[in-house]
C-alpha cells in the first residue's frame, strides 16, 4: 500500500513571521498522522532554508514550487534543484498549472525540470490538469494524458516521482470535480503512467489531488481509488486546516 502524502504549496505567499505556521503544523502533528501520512510544506525559496532548518526533528518534509532545468550558471532569477536541495529540500514542484499559464511553460520545460529535479536528489512533484473550456468540451482525459507523456521525467522510479492532478478550474475557486470524476482521472493517470514508466513503477507513484482542498471536502476526495494525498493550496496557510487535511487521508 502506498504511503499518502500531504503537501502544502504556500504559493508566493510567507515571511519570516509565517515560519509559525510551520511550527504549528509541527507541534499538531503526533506521531500517529506522521506514521499515517507523510507531510511536506513547499514554502517560497526565500524561506526553504530557514523553514527547513525550523523543522528538524519534526520529520516533516520541505520543497521548492519549481525549479530550472540547468543545475548552474547564467539564469538571472532562477533556483536549481542542487541549490534545492542544498537549502534542505526533499521535493520539488514542478509544471504548476500558475507556471505553465503565467509563465508559459511547454510539456518538454516541465520534463526538463522535473529530469533536473531527480539527477539532484530531489522528488518532483509534476503537475497536470486540464482548463474549464477542456473539460466542458470533453477532452479532460485527452488533455492531461498528452501532459504526462510530455512531462513525466525519464528514469523515474515509484519513490522518486509524485503526480499531482489539478484541475486549473478547481484551483483557489472553491469549485471541486464529483468524485467519480476525480476516480476516472486518477485511475487514467495511473494507466497512462504504466505506459511511460512500465506497470510496476506506476502502481507505486504517488498520484496526489489538487484544488480547493479543504477540512470539509477532504475525507471524500481522498477517500477515491487511486488518490495518495493531496497538493494543498490556500489551506496550507492555516496550520489547523492543513492538519486537518492530513488525518482525513
Ligand atoms: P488551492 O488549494 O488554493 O485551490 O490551490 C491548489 C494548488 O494550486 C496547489 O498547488
Amino acid at each position: 500500500t502506498i504511503k499518502p502524502l500531504v503537501a502544502g504549496n504556500w504559493k508566493m505567499n510567507g515571511l519570516k513571521a509565517d515560519l509559525a505556521i510551520a511550527a504549528e503544523v509541527a507541534k499538531g502533528a503526533d506521531a500517529a498522522l506522521r506514521r499515517a501520512v507523510d507531510l511536506a510544506i513547499c514554502p517560497p525559496a526565500t524561506l526553504l532554508f530557514s523553514l527547513t532548518a525550523s523543522l528538524i526533528g519534526a520529520r516533516i518534509a520541505t520543497g521548492g514550487q519549481d525549479c530550472s532545468a540547468h543545475a548552474s550558471g547564467a539564469y538571472t532569477g532562477e533556483v536549481s534543484a542542487p541549490m534545492l536541495v542544498d537549502a534542505g529540500a526533499t521535493f520539488a514542484i514542478v509544471g504548476h498549472s500558475e507556471r505553465r499559464t503565467l509563465h508559459g511553460e511547454s510539456n518538454a520545460q516541465v520534463k526538463a525540470k522535473a529530469e533536473a529535479a531527480l539527477a539532484a536528489g530531489l522528488i518532483p512533484i509534476v503537475c497536470v490538469g486540464e482548463t474549464k473550456d477542456e473539460r466542458e468540451a470533453g477532452k479532460a482525459l485527452a488533455i492531461v494524458k498528452k501532459q504526462l507523456r510530455g512531462s513525466v521525467p525519464d528514469g523515474a522510479t515509484a519513490a522518486s516521482l509524485v503526480i499531482a492532478y489539478e484541475p486549473v478550474w478547481a484551483i483557489g475557486t472553491g469549485l471541486t470535480p464529483t468524485a467519480a470524476d476525480v476516480a476516472e482521472m486518477h485511475e487514467a493517470i495511473r494507466a497512462e503512467l504504466g505506459r511511460i514508466l512500465g506497470k510496476a513503477v506506476a502502481a507505486g507513484v504517488r498520484l496526489l489531488y489538487g484544488g480547493s482542498v479543504k477540512p470539509s471536502n477532504a475525507a471524500e476526495l481522498m477517500n477515491v481509488a487511486n488518490v495518495d494525498g493531496a497538493l494543498v493550496g490556500g489551506a496550507s496557510l492555516k496550520a489547523e486546516d492543513f492538519l486537518s487535511i492530513a488525518r482525513a487521508c
